[in-house]
């Protein structure tokens, strides 16, 4: 067994943190045993960490790994033609196995680095790149392969049946830690998408995808599904919203749409450091409140620019600024233990409650004498990329070091 005295923040849901500044956290077969109060236990081995602060590992339920070398690299060019001009050229390179391992051996050592032990990860279409997506994953992650049969670049555009295969052959594979991937509605003929719905129920898969991010794109999925009220409601009809339907941004909606959310029990991920860097507008958070829809918040690199959390979280506080006060321990909620919920993880992680994983982050900063749980985390959000670059003392991920500065 194995005790850590330390600083301890605690997100038990969004309103309620709890934070013990003189706290103990008990390890014992990679699971917490105990976590409250310092207090002594027989048999153990003590790591004094009075001059550090720990926190749950962070949870990022949208993250494209095929885009890690372009993070941020052309924000301000909006969705349409930035996904055209600068992002299938990058996807497309994943045909190349070497470059696909190159590539996915840096994003997760980057991923670790900065905290996130919980993720829900989008490849490419390329089968052969997915399965080294699932080889070189040292975490806890579910991974999908991107599928586009229409209005794709010619590298990247496959035959109805083809994705439909792939998607099988991997989703029979992996099971509970793969998302079926529709792009979005644009890249994908409705008949893909109706068989994409199939293979998740009959596998248990989860599925993914990005809906109502931008104008020009909702007008464009008007246009290819005249048939259809709105985008929610292509998805619906194809019988892809699900409780373990995961849906990125979803700012731009009408109330009908919402309800269809709710009634399907479909969950959502908000990325605002992508929205900002796309200029695609702010989410209505307040809207998803009042309907009691989960979700939690995410990077969505590259179109987000940094894979740390602490960058989104700062980001979550302040594009909501002048419509809602959200808090530090607030933001940190939606970073960790929101996530594990809206994949159904919490009985086995996404805050430091006993029995679960022990998945956590020992921060390399110190509390002070008044401190509170908001002040620290504020005065880490305060600072920029480079401090979160170094704020991570420590990455223990089932009760395993994985990472040290
Ligand atoms: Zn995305």
């Amino acid at each position: 067994m194995i005790l850590y005295r330390t600083t301890i923040i605690n997100p038990i849901s969004a309103s309620k943190c709890q934070f013990f500044q003189d706290g103990a956290i008990l390890i014992k077969n990679k699971k917490i045993v105990y976590c409250g109060n310092y207090k002594k236990f027989p048999n153990t081995k003590i790591f004094d960490y009075r001059e550090k602060v720990i926190i749950p590992g962070f949870c990022d339920t949208h993250i494209h790994l095929p885009q890690f070398e372009v993070r941020g690299t052309f924000s301000g060019t909006k969705l349409l033609p930035w996904l055209k001009k600068y992002i299938w050229p990058e996807e497309a390179k994943f045909l190349n196995t070497n470059h696909a391992k190159k590539v996915s051996q840096k994003f997760y050592k980057d991923l670790i680095k900065n905290g996130t032990l919980n993720t829900l990860i989008w490849g490419t279409i390329h089968e052969k790149a997915v399965e080294i997506v699932f080889n070189t994953c040292p975490i806890r992650a579910i991974i999908g392969k991107v599928m586009m049969d229409q209005n794709s670049s010619k590298e990247l555009l496959e035959t109805t049946k083809k994705t439909i295969k792939i998607t099988e052959n991997l989703a029979k594979k992996y099971k509970q830690n793969f998302a079926v991937t529709p792009r979005f509605a644009p890249t994908c003929s409705f008949e893909s998408m109706k068989q994409a719905a199939k293979i998740a129920k009959k596998y248990k898969t989860y599925i993914q995808t990005h809906i109502n991010e931008n104008k020009d794109e909702i007008k464009w999925v008007k246009k290819l599904f005249p048939k259809f009220k709105s985008y929610t409601e292509v998805y619906q009809k194809a019988a892809l919203l699900t409780e373990k339907t995961i849906l990125a941004h979803m700012i731009h909606f009408t109330q009908e749409e919402l309800k269809i959310i709710k009634k399907t029990k479909t969950k959502i991920t908000h990325c605002p450091t992508s929205n900002i860097a796309l200029k695609s507008g702010r989410m209505p958070i307040e809207k998803l409140l009042q309907e009691k829809i989960p979700f939690a918040i995410s990077t969505d690199v590259g179109a987000g620019p940094d894979t740390s959390m602490f960058d989104v979280m700062k980001a979550f506080i302040k594009i909501h600024k002048k419509h809602k006060k959200i808090t530090p321990t607030e933001s940190l909620y939606y970073a960790t233990l929101a996530g594990a919920q809206i994949l159904g993880w919490q009985k086995q992680t996404g805050n430091l409650i006993k029995g679960k994983s022990a998945d956590l982050l020992i921060l390399d900063t110190k509390a002070q004498k008044n401190d509170t749980a908001n002040t620290i985390l504020q005065k880490i959000m305060q600072k920029g990329k480079n401090y979160y670059d170094n704020i991570i003392y420590k990455t223990i991920f089932q009760g395993k070091e994985i990472y040290k500065k």
